[in-house]
């Protein structure tokens, strides 16, 4: 059996890494194409700062499918994917006073940055000039650079400073997808500051954009959804967008000219996005929150120049606006729409992802880890 990951053995014979720290249950990949299977990730003992938490829920993020499958270039395997973490504080190290065993709480995409640069210490971590520190499959600067494993696992132990509070009133489960596609649509939303009176494009009907789509009408404004889904026309609808547009269908793409003010692309694929910089109004902007693997179709200058449109990237969100998105979220009952999975059902979950066939987000069950089939396989 291959030693838990990040339990390196130094020359010497000394184990760094959990020492008096616990083994977690988890689910990664071994390679890109081998799906996800069974491992067992050895957890760091809480440091000072440290917070240790027991998972109980992990959404399914679409960048856990590009990055396992290897689409966003050579990863560290194993890898345990997972960043939008829910769950109870188990421990926590001696210099903790902010949180206590017991508390619910939210890991993100992020779990250090170097703390020293201008965005850090504007609180957008997730800009840190030195590069933030990710969930899973980073190096981790501060704990002997050893591979970060993600949420797909029954623990994990955090930095406080990275570390939210999940409001109690929330579903624990629905409230996981909020770590990443919650915040991801938030930040872009405030920073363009939407409100009533404004229009948002929603662009793709997954788990991000299901999510822009709750966080903009919370905040007062009119949603437009443009999907390539027939079938999604009424779920969205459903979800409180006042108009749902077909994006493949050219007569109705023309029809919504000048209309919107902002719009949040998540597409995860490539696609055109000239026929959506023409149903901005002037001074509207498009923030393409997706990642493809493959390059884009080219952008038409005059498409932007003639009505003075930015065309805008968005990387999550920084600790704080998240913790503030949580509150959000709270105040306005806005949690995910989600369908539980257990350990076994990953790699279909991940398939059904790709072909879109999700009402929005896979969230994995992290009691299921627990298998004793499981362990023995790890
Ligand atoms: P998702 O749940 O799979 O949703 C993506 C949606 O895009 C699909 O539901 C589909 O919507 C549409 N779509 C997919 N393939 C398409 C195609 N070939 N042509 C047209 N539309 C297509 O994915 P997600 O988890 O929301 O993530 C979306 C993207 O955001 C991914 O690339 C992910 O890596 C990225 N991401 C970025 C950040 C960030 O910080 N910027 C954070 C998280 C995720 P319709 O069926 O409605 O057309
Ligand atoms: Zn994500
Ligand atoms: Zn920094």
């Amino acid at each position: 059996m291959p030693p838990p990951l990040n339990l390196r053995i130094e020359l010497d014979g000394t184990a760094v890494g959990p020492l008096d720290g616990r083994l977690a249950a988890a689910r990664g990949a071994s390679s890109a194409a081998g799906g996800l299977v069974g491992l067992t990730v050895a957890r760091r003992a809480p440091k000072a700062d440290d917070v240790e938490i027991a998972i109980e829920f992990c959404g399914l993020c679409h960048s856990d499918v590009h990055a396992t499958r290897g689409e966003w270039g050579s990863q560290n395997y194993p890898l345990v994917p997972g960043h939008e973490i829910v769950g109870r504080v188990s421990r926590v190290g001696s210099d903790v006073k902010d949180f206590q065993p017991g508390d619910r709480v939210g890991v993100g995409c992020m779990v250090d940055s170097c703390r020293e640069c201008e965005s850090c210490l504007e609180g957008l971590e997730q800009y840190c000039e030195r590069g933030m520190t990710g969930t899973y499959g980073a190096k981790d600067a501060r704990n002997g650079d050893a591979v970060t494993q993600g949420g797909y696992a029954t623990s994990v132990v955090v930095d406080r400073r990275y570390v939210l509070r999940v409001p109690e009133s929330l579903d624990p489960a629905a409230a996981a997808p909020l770590l990443c596609a919650g915040i991801t649509t938030f930040s872009p939303l405030r920073h363009f500051g939407v409100r009533e009176g404004h229009t948002v494009g929603v662009v793709g009907l997954g788990g991000l954009g299901h999510m822009a789509v709750k966080l903009a009408k919370a905040m007062g404004a009119e949603v437009k959804v443009f999907t390539t889904s027939e079938s999604k026309v009424s779920a969205a609808l459903g979800l409180g967008a006042d108009a749902v547009v077909l994006s493949r269908d050219e007569e109705a793409m023309a029809a919504e000219n000048r209309s919107i003010d902002v719009i949040i692309d998540t597409v995860a694929a490539p696609h055109d996005l000239n026929p959506f910089f023409r149903t901005l109004r002037r001074d509207g902007a498009l923030f393409q929150l997706g990642l493809p693997s493959e390059a884009m179709p080219p952008v038409n200058p005059g498409a932007l120049i003639r009505r003075r449109i930015s065309y805008a990237g968005s990387l999550i969100g920084g600790i704080a606006e998240t913790q503030e998105m949580l509150e959000f979220c709270a105040e306005h009952g806005v949690v995910s729409d989600i369908e539980l999975v257990g350990a076994e059902q990953l790699n279909d979950a991940y398939d059904r992802m790709v072909a879109g066939d999700v009402k929005y987000r896979f969230v994995l069950d992290a009691s299921t880890l627990q298998e004793p089939s499981e362990r023995a396989d790890a």
